[in-house]
């Protein structure tokens, strides 16, 4: 799993500061999540073929988190892409986007989908036979969803010198990734156990964008690998919160704490604070293990 983080900022555009992008790379599939302004020239910077991009996750519609949509999709069709794209967003995406696209009678090279989302509960939106992708609703000035996105356990791993030594041929490593029983050279049933090792522990990645402190989505999150949690601000500031709806350090801290997730990942910064690293040093006075996110960092895990 690679999460490449294209802007990591709130609110406007600035030198160096991009606002809201990631791409998640799970499963050898790449989903965009969000797409503030100048995320295409973030997606270049950071080398991710456009091609490879087939959904787009965008959490709602404040513009630092979508104004970056238009240009991109202008820009597939300039390129001439031919592949499908789908876009999940909350429910008025498609009736933007259309417009935008019938008064300049701009006709795409590809096919275009929406799926709109509007429900206050968590829905399964996308699956495929890796990967699942649940909605997890947030608390925030307008309607706004963060995402969840699961690999699915993958099959039994081959101990190769196991296997080796209970001569089994290649020809049957496939049922036994599978988990069957098969014969050995010599016609011997050899038990799967023996000679294979359990999967990996399946990735899972959370992206909570603008929301509050909002407890109710610890549920949700039991357990995960790596949560993505906004903290616009610093506890100096707490105030600001409830007139805008943003979380602080501390509280993103406190949701992963409470989570028991492995790894907390902060961005979406006011432009206000010159060192970032008070927002690590805040949240990991709560939950030690605290990465900030950047424009163009990459994380794997
Ligand atoms: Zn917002």
């Amino acid at each position: 799993m690679k999460l490449t983080i294209l802007g990591s900022h709130a609110a406007a555009l600035r030198w160096q500061a991009h606002p809201t992008a990631q791409v998640l790379e799970l499963a050898g599939r790449h989903f965009l999540i969000d797409c503030g302004e100048a995320t295409q020239m973030q997606l270049r910077r950071s080398k991710v073929k456009f091609s490879r991009i087939k959904q787009i996750f965008i959490s709602h519609l404040h513009g630092d988190h979508y104004y970056g949509l238009i240009g991109l999709i202008s820009s597939f069709e300039l390129l001439g892409r031919k592949n499908a794209l789908t876009i999940y967003a909350p429910k008025g995406i498609k009736e933007i986007i259309t417009l935008q696209l019938k008064i300049s009678e701009a006709e795409l090279s590809y096919p275009l989908d929406f799926v709109e989302l509007e429900s206050e509960k968590p829905e399964r939106i996308y699956e495929d036979d890796k990967v699942t992708v649940d909605t997890i609703p947030l608390h925030h000035r307008i309607y706004c969803n963060g995402y969840l996105f699961r690999a699915k356990i993958g099959q039994r791993r081959i101990a190769i010198e196991a296997a080796k030594k209970a001569e089994i041929d290649m020809a049957y490593f496939n049922k036994l990734k599978q988990g069957y029983d098969v014969p050995n050279k010599s016609g011997k049933l050899i038990p799967n156990a023996s000679v294979t090792l359990d999967p990996h522990p399946p990735k899972s990645y959370a992206f909570c964008s603008d929301t509050m402190y909002y407890p109710k989505i610890v549920n949700q999150l039991k357990d995960l690998q790596v949560l993505y949690h906004e903290s616009t601000f610093l506890e100096s500031h707490k105030h600001l919160c409830e007139r805008t709806m943003h979380s602080t350090a501390k509280e993103a801290a406190q949701i992963a704490k409470d989570a028991k997730v492995e790894t907390l990942i902060l961005g979406h910064y006011s432009g206000r604070y010159k060192d970032l690293e008070d927002f690590r040093r805040e949240a990991q006075e709560v939950f030690p293990n605290v990465r900030l996110a950047r424009d163009r960092k990459e994380f794997s895990f």
